[in-house]
């Protein structure tokens, strides 16, 4: 496949070619404008993925922008986390990180022009009244007693408004459009409001700050945006993003288009939303490994290509979707599946102790670190006369189809020998304490040699010689499957979305990074936590199983 056709395509990168073929545009640039109130999520990812993945395809250009006009519920802890997902998911903004406060200046000046063309007037209503007098979706909006100022009294109060001279709510700048319009956005929006508050990046020079619809069509002019992408639900604002550009000294007039959200199964992804998860500690944090934010991904073991794979696969629309959960698995499955190396850890481990195998020593078995990529190389395990299996791969009656060890039968150990369970050792309770084996000397890297067939081959770690760790599996945060739409989303969590096992890993897994995912051996892809583990005190995060069980539960 050449390069160009391995580029999405969709109704946006259709308008731009016909843009760039008109020659309405010679070049492309986009923005990214997310408001810091909150991590990102994989709903911002799509819009990341759009936005930057055109300007590279386009050799255009593609800023970070924060949207920064709401200072009480923003701060620079998510500025910074921002900036990382965004680098984290491989991309680079466009020169220096703008910010909508760099313009504020600018944005009070086309206030002024907006107000000495008549097209806005300083509001002394209050915010209920200026609510009620908006009207409905069926009934028209009325006209403020306010509406009528001269130019100099509206110049004057507006002035008074910034200098400090209104308390909050006492008055407000709106533009004078019409408040007959069939778009409420259009009848008489609010444009600059008051706010004692002090913002991260202008601290105390302001007490006014614009709105969003005021902000957002304004910065993008300045930074000679050509195509501006966003959601669906801005679709009737761009009335009022038209509007405005239409109505100052612009050097030039950005299009918006939109496209649907990212909804995603089983999850919530508004930052309202996810935040109250974190406030109310229903969760670990913005980044617990079971949140749907980038850097909870990131902890989990997601990869940055799965997610842009993800991205890719989902498309750009404009129709209203809820993507499954496992389509975001399998690009994550799929990744791995290619590139994690093997390993083998046991999670629920049971001993076995190979009666006929020396106590004094330890073997060191060479094993592949993938089945089929040999430049993966190989590593050393160590084997020795005690080691630890999975207590489910043990059983003392089984009929055929349970390819695993039980009692008086055989079973190989992967990457090392043919054994067979003679005896069993409980305790009181009558949980098996202890399985003991004779081993076949003769069955390393072969089969048996009187051509006795051992189908089961299953997974172990050497009980003096692997590491005792913590291994966390994870499931849905939510037991259904669209959260948002009950009263109360935080009662419908899932009460087993997080499993915490202890057991034990091949020694090899101490020098493993965090984040870089392995395939433990028929238990699915894990990867060493990168807040809580340390060489010490191994965690492991499992990312996602080996299989998409969870299609088959759903179908049953
Ligand atoms: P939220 O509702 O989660 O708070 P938001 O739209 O308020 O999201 P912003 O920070 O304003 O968050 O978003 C930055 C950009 O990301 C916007 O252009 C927005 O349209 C886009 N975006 C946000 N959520 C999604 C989503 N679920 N799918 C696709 N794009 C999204
Ligand atoms: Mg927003």
């Amino acid at each position: 496949m050449s390069e160009a056709e391995a580029r999405p395509s969709n109704f946006i990168r259709q308008i731009i070619d016909k843009d760039l073929a008109e020659g309405k545009h010679t070049s492309v640039h986009t923005r990214f404008p997310p408001e810091p109130n909150g991590y990102l999520h994989i709903g911002h990812a799509k819009s990341i993925c759009l936005n930057f993945g055109i300007a590279q395809d386009y050799q255009g250009q593609c800023n970070l922008r924060f949207d920064d006009t709401n200072p009480e519920k923003e701060n620079i802890e998510y500025v910074e986390s921002i900036k990382k997902d965004v680098n984290w998911l491989g991309f680079q903004w466009a020169g220096e990180v703008c910010y909508s406060s760099d313009y504020f200046d600018q944005l009070y000046r086309y206030a002024v022009e907006l107000i000495e063309k008549g097209l806005a007037y300083v509001e002394e209503l209050t915010p209920e009244q200026i609510r009620e007098y908006r009207g409905t979706l069926t009934q028209p909006g009325k006209e403020s007693p306010y509406r009528d100022r001269s130019v100099e009294e509206n110049l004057a109060l507006f002035e008074k408004m910034r200098s400090g001279g209104f308390q909050e709510g006492e008055a407000c700048l709106r533009a004078k459009i019409d408040m007959a319009s069939s778009f409420i956005v259009l009848r008489d929006p609010v444009l600059y409001r008051v706010r004692f508050a002090e913002h991260h990046q202008t601290g105390n020079q302001w007490c006014i700050y614009p709105m969003y619809d005021f902000t957002h069509c304004i910065s993008d002019a300045l930074e000679g945006i050509t195509h501006s992408l966003c959601t669906l639900e801005f679709q009737d604002n761009r009335r009022l993003y038209d509007w405005v550009l239409d109505n100052i000294t612009v050097p030039c007039h950005p299009r918006q288009y939109e496209f649907s959200r990212l909804n995603l199964e089983y999850t919530v992804m508004s930052k309202r939303k996810l935040n109250q998860l974190v406030s109310e500690q229903l969760v670990s944090g913005w980044d617990d490994p079971r949140m749907p934010t980038i850097s909870g991904l990131r902890r989990r073991g997601f990869t940055p290509a799965s997610i842009r794979e993800f991205c890719k696969r989902i498309g750009v629309t404009k129709q209203d979707n809820m993507i499954e959960f496992g389509s975001l698995e399998s690009c994550i499955r799929d990744d791995l599946n290619e590139n994690a190396p093997r390993a083998m850890a046991v999670l629920d481990p049971v001993k076995i102790v190979i009666e006929n195998y020396a106590a004094d020593t330890v073997e060191m078995l060479d094993v592949a670190n993938h089945p089929n990529q040999p430049e993966m190389g190989s590593r050393q395990v160590a084997f020795s006369r005690e080691v630890w299996i999975e207590r489910e791969d043990f059983r003392e009656e089984a009929n055929k189809k349970y390819k695993r060890l039980v009692l008086g039968k055989e079973v190989r150990l992967r990457g090392a020998y043919v054994i067979k369970a003679e005896r069993i050792e409980k305790d009181s309770a009558g949980e098996i304490t202890t399985i003991y084996c004779t081993y076949d000397p003769d069955t390393l890297g072969k089969n048996p040699a009187d051509g006795r067939k051992v189908k089961g081959v299953i997974h172990w770690v050497s009980v003096s010689q692997g590491v005792p760790a913590e291994f966390r599996l994870y499931d849905r945060l939510f037991s259904v499957a669209n959260p948002a739409a009950e009263e109360d989303f935080t009662q419908v969590l899932n009460p087993d979305s997080l499993i915490r096992k202890h057991g034990f890993v091949e020694a090899s897994l101490t020098e493993a990074q965090p984040e870089f995912g392995y395939q433990f051996e028929r238990l699915g892809y894990f990867c060493v936590d990168n807040r809580d583990s340390s060489p010490e005190s191994l965690v492991f995060n499992r990312t996602v199983g080996l299989r998409d069980t969870w299609a088959k539960i759903e179908a049953a």
